[in-house]
């Protein structure tokens, strides 16, 4: 069954979870104005799944119960399966700007691959149980949010180590039927409007922190679960083109004394694979994000050539505007080349999964994680200061200014002044709103830290492959000096034709007279 937008809108209305905003209780999420542009941007994923020009790429045969199931849900079996989804998160993020629902895909993916080496290696049945999960998160066609980041305390101590054992998500006892969890992770998106969460372990364990190597799936309004988060968005602001309709909550999740059957269980104290299903998810969630913000990325090109038209300037005939778009355009499609080649480079897993090639998928990661402070700053320089300066939508009903306003704030007379409002709107709503700072530390913390990328980059680039290259080089005579003899010779003593001399014995430093000896107090 694939839901369309108003569905997933209206099977929301099942789940009555706790959940605040703005420190008053939610009554119905489904409903919550204050929480509309979150759920209308995960619709996005839902109806364009059910479109047939968009089918291929939304859409994929999950290959364990041959069903057709939204490519938010789906594994990847090859590398055209990690083409189709890269394809897909820009193709749902430039319509929403973000639509969240990719996190389901990265943690899916991710948990697909863990399962399998944990059972191998331990002898554990998690595999099937997770595949049991998954195919009836495919059937109902569900959103999963992606509880990892815990709250973390003090940041230098691990998490047994903690004053607090609760700042990172812990098994408290376990059952007989099942696991009791408790702990609070700090920033999950999209929070308070999806049927389930996955909590999964944010970092690798030692055997000391076993408890908090802990993987599981806990329905939104499992008792116990607290969540209080913001607003989706700039919800009823009249000034917000976009984000009043599209949006993105982030939300803290408290879970306290939260008992977890054991079917949804998929891991519990095998401390060693925290790092690898940490690891896998970052690599799958890194290349979703070069989508995402790829797609926003098209918006704020397509936002800059209409705001520099309506200022009365065309861009293709004025060079430096149209050096500052190329710009914008290098960045966009630089980082996504990134999130293709980790597509063609995808390596298979021993589960059978594909994943995206780490080096690629992490280096387009960082590269958006810095340059979208750039991509804003472009959208500022071609646009000008009215983005941030035009008197607010109100006014545009003012019969005391609007008419005068209109006539002095008129570009060119082909494009009217709502029209040119409209645009500096759009453009201040993507880069220089409270909704532009949310993208722009999505880009550089959402999966992890810049420092985080650059730990992987290191760890799994071939650079000991790099060195024994230069060092054939060197043997082979490459790097010879200009007489065409090597320059380098390992034999000891051998480093010339000649052989080398011993240094000479330096002579005896001579003492020198005291006032040549005493630095001069002018120096
Ligand atoms: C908008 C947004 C949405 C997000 N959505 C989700 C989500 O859906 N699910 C989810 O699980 N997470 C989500 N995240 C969380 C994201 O993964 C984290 O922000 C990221 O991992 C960084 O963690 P932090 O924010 O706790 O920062 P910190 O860990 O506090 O890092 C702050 C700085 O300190 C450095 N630092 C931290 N610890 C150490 C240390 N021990 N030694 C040296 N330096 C250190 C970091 O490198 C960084 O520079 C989201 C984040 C944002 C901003």
């Amino acid at each position: 069954m694939l839901m369309s937008g108003a569905d997933f809108r209206d099977s929301l209305r099942r789940y009555d979870p706790t959940v605040f905003v703005d420190g008053r209780r939610v009554e119905s999420i489904a409903d919550d104005p204050q929480l509309a542009p979150g759920i209308a941007a995960i619709g996005v994923t839902y109806d364009f799944a059910r479109r047939s020009e968009y089918q291929a790429v939304m859409t994929g045969t999950q290959h364990t119960s041959g069903k057709l199931v939204n490519r938010m849900l789906h594994i990847n079996r090859s590398t055209q399966d990690l083409l189709n989804k890269l394809e897909a998160v820009r193709l749902v993020c430039r319509e929403s700007g973000c639509a969240q629902r990719y996190l389901t895909h990265d943690a899916f993916n991710a948990l697909f691959q863990a399962t399998s080496r944990i059972d191998e290696d331990k002898g554990t049945d998690y595999h099937q149980r997770f595949v049991n999960y998954m195919h009836q998160v495919q059937a109902d066609d569900l959103t999963c949010g992606v509880a990892m980041t815990d709250a973390k305390g003090d940041r230098s101590k691990r998490p047994h180590a903690q004053p607090n054992p609760d700042v990172y998500v812990r098994i408290k006892e376990r059952r007989k039927d099942g696991i009791v969890i408790n702990g609070t992770k700090a920033i999950v998106t999209a929070a308070p409007y999806v049927h389930e969460l996955l909590v999964m372990p944010s970092r690798n364990m030692t055997e000391a922190d076993a408890d908090y190597a802990v993987c599981c799936a806990v329905p939104l309004d499992a008792p116990g679960v607290t969540i209080v988060a913001r607003p989706a968005g700039r919800p009823g602001e009249s000034a917000a083109k976009f984000s009043a309709r599209y949006g993105q909550s982030t939300g803290v999740v408290m879970f306290e004394d939260v008992f977890v059957p054991w079917d949804r269980v998929f891991l519990a104290g095998e401390w060693e694979h925290s790092q690898f299903l940490t690891t896998t998810y970052a690599t799958h969630h890194r290349h979703s994000c070069i989508g995402a913000r790829a797609g926003f990325g098209d918006l704020l090109i397509g936002a800059g050539v209409l705001m520099c038209e309506a200022n009365g300037l065309e861009p293709g005939a004025t060079p430096h505007l149209r050096d500052r778009l190329v710009e914008l355009i290098k960045i966009v499609e630089g980082f996504f080349a990134c999130g293709v080649a980790a597509s063609t480079y995808g390596q298979g897993d021993p589960s059978g999964a594909f994943q995206p090639e780490p080096v690629f998928s992490n280096v387009g990661k960082l590269l958006l994680s810095t340059q979208i402070y750039d991509m804003h700053r472009i959208g500022h320089e071609v646009s000008g200061g009215l983005i941030v300066a035009l008197p607010g939508p109100d006014e545009d009903h003012n019969p005391e200014t609007s008419g005068r306003l209109a006539d002095m704030l008129t570009a060119r007379p082909d494009v009217p002044y709502a029209q040119r409002m409209e645009v500096a709107r759009l453009m201040e709503d993507l880069t220089a709103s409270g909704e532009a700072g949310w993208y722009s530390l999505i880009s550089l913390h959402g999966g992890g830290s810049p420092e985080a990328m650059k730990r992987e980059i290191y760890r799994n680039y071939p650079i000991q492959e790099r060195v024994a290259m230069v060092e054939k080089l060197l043997d082979r005579g490459v790097l010879a000096g200009e007489d065409g003899k090597p320059a380098r010779n390992r034999q000891p003593g051998r480093c010339c034709v000649e052989g080398c001399s011993p240094p000479a014995v330096p002579e005896p430093v001579r003492e020198l007279p005291p006032a040549q000896a005493k630095p001069d107090a002018a120096e």
